[in-house]
Formats: C-alpha cells, sequence, structure tokens
C-alpha cells in the first residue's frame, strides 16, 4: 500500500463544512477581487474516494486498475495508489508517472496492444509484467524484447452501444484467437488471461455479459492448448456519474451474475478491470468566465412559448474554454449543459442561449441551445462531471492556457484515506457509507433549468 501524503500534491483542506460547490463561489468571489477571470477546475478526491468505495461495495470481487489516461493528475494517481487499487498504463510515461508514486510493477497493466518498442523495453526494464496484445506482430516484438512478459489478450467485442468505440481499432475476433495462442505457445510466452473493452461511456451492460462469456471461450480454447489462463480483465467502459442514461450498478447488476456463471469464485480465476471515466468524472467541476455577450435576433420567428409573434432573442455567451480545451468530447458526440453557481431569484427571467468557446474556430460551441437567465461579462458559469477527458486531451490552440486545477479533499475524507492506505479496506467500511464532502447546497441542475418556460 502507499502512505498518502501531501507532500508535492497541491491540495486544500476546506473547513469543515465547506462543500466543493461553496469552494468554487469561494473562488469565484476571490477571482473577481484579483481581476482573475481565467477558467479552473475544482478536483474533490473525496469524491474519487467516494467512487472507489462504491466499487468495492458492488463489485468486491473485481480490483480496479485505474486507467490512466482518463485523467492523469498525480494527485488522483496519489488517492488511488493509497486506495490499493492498480493502474492501466498505455505508454512509457503513464508508467514513469505511476511508478515515480511509488507503484509496485506488478499493480500495472500495460493495457495498450499495440506498444512502441523503446516503450515496452522501458517497460520491462521496470518490471512491469502485465501486458495486452492482440496481434501476430505485437507476439513477435514482445518475444523479441520483453523480460518475462504476462500477456493478456484482447479480444474484440460488440461497442455498439458504447460513445467510443474501440473494437474497429483493438481486439481480436474470436477466430483468430486458437491460432494466436498456438503462436505464443510456439514463442514461449505466457499468456496469463484476456481482456476486453466495451467502448467508453458504454449505454448497454449486456455487451458486458456477452464479452464475458466470449472471454470464457478463449480461456477453453487456451486449455485445449495446454494454458491455464488465471486472469480475466473486463476493461473499463463504466459510467462516470449519475446523470448517465444508467447507474453503475446497473451495470455490476448484470456483471456479476455473468462472472458468476462463467467465472465463478471457485474457478479460481482473479478478475480486474480498468475503469477510467467511473473514477473521476464526477469529481471534478469546471468553472467558466463569460468573457463576451452578443445578442442574436432572429426577426419574426416566434418563439412558440412566448406565443406573441416577438422576434427570438437568443443571448449568445462567448466563455473561456471550448473545444479546444476541456470539451473536445463534443467532436465525438458528448454534450454538456452549464448549470449557475448562485441561486436562481424566484422571478428571474430566462432565455434561449447558446454558449460559445474562446477561440476563433467558427465551429468552437459548447453548447447549441440552453436556457439561462441574462448574465454579464465576467459572470461564471459551472459545467459539473468534467473529471473525464478533459484536462488530459485539452490543448492550446489559439494560445489559450488549459484551465488550472485546484484539488481539495475534506478532512474526513483525508483521514478515511490514511486509514485505508494503512490498514486495508476494514469490512465495516466496506459497507458503511463515510462522511463526505457535503452534497451541493445551491447547486441548480442545468435539466431543472431546462424545464422551465421559456419568458
Ligand atoms: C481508455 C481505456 C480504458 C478506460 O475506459 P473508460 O471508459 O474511461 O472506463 C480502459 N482500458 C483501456 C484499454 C482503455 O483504452
Amino acid at each position: 500500500m502507499n502512505s498518502f501524503t501531501p507532500v508535492d500534491l497541491d491540495l486544500t483542506f476546506p473547513e469543515e463544512g465547506i462543500c466543493a460547490q461553496d469552494f468554487i463561489e469561494q473562488r469565484i468571489n476571490e477571482s473577481s477581487m484579483l481581476d482573475s477571470e481565467d477558467a479552473f477546475f475544482v478536483g474533490d478526491l473525496g469524491d474519487v474516494l467516494q467512487k472507489h468505495l462504491r466499487w468495492v461495495r458492488a463489485m468486491p470481487r473485481i480490483t480496479p486498475f485505474y486507467a490512466v489516461k482518463c485523467s492523469d493528475s498525480r494527485d488522483v494517481v496519489m488517492t488511488l495508489a493509497a486506495l490499493g487499487t492498480g493502474f492501466d498504463c498505455a505508454s512509457k510515461t503513464e508508467i514513469q508517472l505511476v511508478q515515480s508514486l511509488g507503484v509496485d510493477p506488478s499493480r500495472i497493466i500495460y493495457a495498450n496492444p499495440c506498444k512502441q518498442i523503446s516503450h515496452m523495453k522501458y517497460a520491462s526494464a521496470h518490471g512491469v509484467q502485465m501486458m495486452t496484445f492482440d496481434s501476430e506482430g505485437e507476439l513477435m516484438k514482445v518475444a523479441r524484447c520483453y523480460e518475462s512478459p504476462k500477456l493478456v489478450l484482447r479480444i474484440a467485442v460488440n461497442d455498439a452501444g458504447s460513445m467510443f468505440a474501440m473494437s474497429n481499432k483493438f481486439g481480436a475476433k474470436l477466430e483468430r484467437c486458437p491460432l494466436l495462442l498456438e503462436q505464443a505457445r510456439e514463442l514461449g510466452l505466457d499468456v496469463i488471461g484476456v481482456s476486453f473493452h466495451v467502448g467508453s461511456g458504454c449505454t448497454d451492460p449486456e455487451a458486458y455479459s456477452q464479452a464475458i462469456s466470449d472471454a470464457r471461450r478463449v480461456f477453453d480454447m487456451g486449455a485445449e492448448l495446454g494454458y491455464n489462463m488465471t486472469l480475466l480483465d473486463i476493461g473499463g467502459g463504466f459510467p462516470g456519474s449519475d446523470d448517465s442514461k444508467l447507474k453503475f450498478e446497473e451495470f455490476t447488476a448484470v456483471i456479476n451474475p455473468a462472472l458468476d456463471k462463467h467465472f465463478p469464485a471457485h474457478s479460481g480465476v482473479r478478475v480486474i478491470a480498468e475503469p477510467g471515466r467511473y473514477y473521476v468524472s464526477s469529481a471534478y467541476t469546471l468553472a467558466v468566465n463569460i468573457i463576451a455577450k452578443k445578442v442574436e435576433i432572429e426577426e419574426k420567428m416566434a418563439c412558440d412559448d412566448e406565443g406573441d409573434g416577438a422576434n427570438k432573442r437568443t443571448l449568445m455567451y462567448y466563455v473561456n474554454d471550448g473545444i479546444h480545451g476541456s470539451f473536445l468530447a463534443i467532436l465525438f458526440g458528448t454534450s454538456y449543459l452549464p448549470s449557475l453557481y448562485k441561486k436562481l431569484k424566484p422571478d428571474e427571467r430566462l432565455y434561449h442561449c447558446k454558449i460559445w468557446g474562446q477561440t476563433c474556430d467558427g465551429t468552437d460551441c459548447i453548447v447549441e441551445q440552453c436556457i439561462l437567465p441574462d448574465l454579464q461579462v465576467g459572470e461564471w458559469l459551472l459545467f459539473h462531471n468534467m473529471g473525464a477527458y478533459t484536462v488530459t486531451v485539452s490543448s492550446t490552440f489559439n494560445g489559450f492556457q488549459k484551465p488550472e486545477v485546484h484539488y481539495i479533499i475534506s478532512r474526513r475524507a483525508w483521514q478515511w484515506i490514511q486509514q485505508i492506505s494503512a490498514q486495508g479496506l476494514p469490512v465495516s467500511m466496506k459497507e458503511a457509507c463515510p462522511s463526505r464532502t457535503p452534497p451541493c447546497c445551491v447547486r441548480e441542475s442545468s435539466l431543472e433549468l431546462l424545464a422551465k418556460p421559456c419568458l
């Protein structure tokens, strides 16, 4: 287990009773005093702890190996290292990061089926043994330059129900598996198990049960060739927040029985997973500043809601982040809705609004349509559930810098992590719900806003 120390972590402990939302409000107030309107993230590590405990309760048999690419912050990796998870790394730099925080190589899976040789040599020299593959070519590379690898065969699965498909690019089709296993045996390589990924942002739990059943077939193929496989890796794809179409537990309700059927506990097969989005999405909130504003009037276009034939007014807000920054996932079909950081006044008028990013790219639009009050330049909007694939994928296109991330954790959550790090997770904790940063006090959900009539 790793000790969890604030050394070289830039971490704030808000005062007792201050939740993430209050903290954001404080920062916003400070920002206006300092004349600093840069967008910023707040990452609540207590939320990461919550997610871990929820994982352990829902799927006690499955060890999570956090997918570092999702958010490669030292604070998050350190938190998860202290909680005892493993890590899914895809490159030399990710391996370096995880190992620099004292994680043992046995807790790393090099889960990139197509690896650069120099990165492979690095992983090998640093004791990382578990890794995925899905082709003959990769087996040849491994045989040449890897010291005692433990190979995991990645299979292609049905990922039609996911936001981000992967099986066009990665994974061996079932028909090819016997040949790959034979080839590995001829090269004297040890294949210890099977992995898959149902695609990120999965919306169909059945994809897991089908994939688990397919993995069973590959275990049986391996057995025929004399392999005694002992590892099943069910990948990532789990939802990152309860705003998703399906809740996490709706997935685990399908996964657990599928495992019991195909890989019962007495089979001796160790089951791991590679959650990314699940662990970090809800921990981060992004605050963006309105840097410019326009009123667009569409003449003689009656807004049905108004019913008076008036011209349709759209407020266009320009904010200081965008699709080249934290909102890149828009290009892949993700949509976002803003929240206000202050409570709406009871009689506050609401308007059709559009939210643009700050770059000179005409397609840099964050929200095509939403309902918001009349806000002024210098005011702020919040976006919740912004932890996954935001900081790690953003660019500085047009010279706009990435928002800073401020990490916070409540004293209570901090103590829990220390305790788990030192003693492991006691049985009582697996059931009990620990105290968390209090739930947000003034979060006005964007959906509620949308439900309000157009004024
Ligand atoms: C990206 C990735 C993950 C994480 O996926 P999430 O959908 O974020 O859980 C896990 N495993 C592999 C191999 C990946 O490429």
